[in-house]
């Protein structure tokens, strides 16, 4: 090692251990984690792909929050956020290394305001965990991604989750009315408030809702609430064909219901669920379509009839109601399984949420089998067909470098056709840094500049979560 490459080294671990004691004087030292199986946790979300960072820090408070940004900012150490860990595009990943912030120690639900339909939660609470909440109490918080069980509100805000009730409900933006948020220079300031309408100032709250950790760290939500629904029906059809199966997405509109969710999934995605659980779905199926309708009994009943009608004129076979909550569980319980069942196609899976209108749903299942023929790469689709946001799942062997090039070439060509067909990259997973190599495809050169002006604006030493959405023109900006 030279004298130079010496003098760096000694100065890392000088850094190091300024950096750990001043984090210990915020927190406390038992709540800074540098062992390093805790730092391999803490390195990686659902893709796998691990980047440990130097230390984890656990916060419990706002002002904690903003004295940990606040050492960031002087000792220039990078600083990711993360809630639940469950992101599919390595938000989480301290790809630059530095500090991980943790909001898991900031999990209380604060408050549920029953007359004024809103709640107010830290951002480390459990998605399931504030659903269960406000049910209990007769309310209802529709944002539902299927990771619920493991993602954090504030992982859902700074992604904008969304899942399969928002073809009905919308996203997690639509019931977010206030946030607290401590900015990329250790300020703590609140956007919008407990009220549906606010227009004062700016719409910080709209700019934070899927901010993916760069522009600052939400430490409280309040959010929008709804009575909960008297009751839900579910109906599943099988179908001869993806194009068919996706043909009846439409004709809910025309007989004017808005159903909760439309769920749809391909022969080799049957395929998988049916090897793996057994499920007794018929192996002529070539789609599964999934429709649940919610509102008071008598609507519910009405509208699953409807269903019913027009998934069997659509050509679906099959077709089974749930008459209770067990047989209703059952019928999703396939949807559910799908994420595991889907890994016996290969060891590497590039899950691309790509979404367009939904009219144009068979054109882009279409566009997506040719290009999985052409490139020789086994596909998988499934996802939200209610609202045009297909999984397009790309299977090939970790190992085989040329399969592996085969199915990255397979996603750009995927990417392209979604945005030919008015469609985008992203529709729920956000950019993180597996889809920064393609922002350009999906954004004007002119966007991204404004996006980036405001980031550098925020956060002028770019010390929240870098090498993130803008990864490509990062290494150009100062104070880096
Ligand atoms: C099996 C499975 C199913 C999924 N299904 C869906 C689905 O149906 N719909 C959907 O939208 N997504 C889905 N996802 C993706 C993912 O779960 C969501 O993006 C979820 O919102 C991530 O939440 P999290 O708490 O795990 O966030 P993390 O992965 O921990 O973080 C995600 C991003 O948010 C930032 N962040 C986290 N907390 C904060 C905070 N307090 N302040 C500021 N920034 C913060 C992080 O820096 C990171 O950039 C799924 C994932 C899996 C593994």
């Amino acid at each position: 090692m030279d004298a130079q490459a010496q003098r760096d080294r000694t100065r890392e671990r000088t850094l190091r251990a300024a950096t750990l004691d001043r984090l210990a004087q915020i927190v406390g030292a038992e709540h800074v984690l540098t062992a390093e199986d805790e730092l391999t946790a803490y390195g990686k979300d659902a893709l796998g792909e691990i980047f440990p960072p130097d230390a984890v820090v656990l916060p419990r408070t706002a002002q904690e929050v903003a004295a940990i940004v606040h050492v960031a900012n002087e000792l220039l150490v990078p600083l990711t956020v993360r809630g639940g860990g469950v992101g599919y595009t390595g938000g989480a990943v301290p790809v630059r290394g530095g500090i991980v912030l943790s909001t898991e120690r900031m999990n209380s639900i604060k408050e549920i305001a029953f007359d004024d339909l809103y709640a107010v939660v830290e951002p480390g609470v459990r998605t399931y965990e504030l659903q269960q909440a406000v049910e209990a109490q007769g309310l209802f918080y529709p944002p539902d991604p299927s990771s619920l069980r493991d993602s954090f509100i504030g992982g859902n805000i700074a992604e904008n989750a969304g899942g399969p009730r928002s073809v009905k409900y919308g996203v997690t933006k639509h019931y977010v009315l206030g946030l607290e948020v401590v900015t990329p220079t250790g300020d703590i300031i609140r956007a919008g408030g407990k009220t549906t309408k606010n227009v004062v100032g700016f719409d910080l709250v709209g700019l934070m809702c899927g901010s993916e950790g760069l522009l600052g760290i939400i430490t409280e939500a309040t959010l929008r609430l709804l009575p909960l629904p008297e009751a839900t029906q579910t109906v599943r059809a099988l179908f001869r064909s993806m194009r068919e199966a996706c043909a009846c997405v439409p004709q809910f509109v025309r007989a004017r219901i808005v159903p909760t969710a439309i769920e749809v999934m391909d022969r080799h995605a049957i395929r998988a669920v049916e090897e793996a659980f057994s499920f007794g779905i018929p192996r002529e199926a070539e789609a599964l379509l999934l429709v649940s309708v919610d509102g008071d009994r008598a609507e519910v009943e009405r509208e699953a009839q409807i269903v019913e009608r027009i998934l069997g004129a659509g050509g679906g076979f099959d077709v089974q109601r749930a008459r209770n909550k067990a047989d209703e569980d059952r019928l999703w319980e396939v949807r559910r399984a799908l994420s595991p069942a889907i890994m016996r196609y290969g060891t590497l899976k590039l899950n691309n949420d790509v979404v367009v209108p939904r009219s144009r749903i068979p054109e882009l299942i279409e566009r997506v089998e040719e290009i999985a023929r052409r490139q020789r790469v086994m596909v998988v689709n499934f996802g939200h067909a209610g609202d045009g946001n297909i999984h397009v799942n790309f299977m090939c062997d970790r190992e085989d470098a040329d399969a592996v090039r085969r199915a990255r070439a397979a996603v750009r060509e995927t990417f392209a056709a979604a945005i030919e067909l008015g469609g985008t990259i992203s529709a729920e997973h956000g950019i993180g840094y597996t889809k920064a190599p393609y922002l350009d495809m999906a954004l004007s050169a002119e966007t991204i500049e404004t996006m980036m002006r405001l980031k550098k604006a925020l956060d002028p030493n770019w010390i929240l979560n870098p090498g993130k959405v803008f990864a490509a023109r990062e290494e150009a900006q100062d104070g880096r």
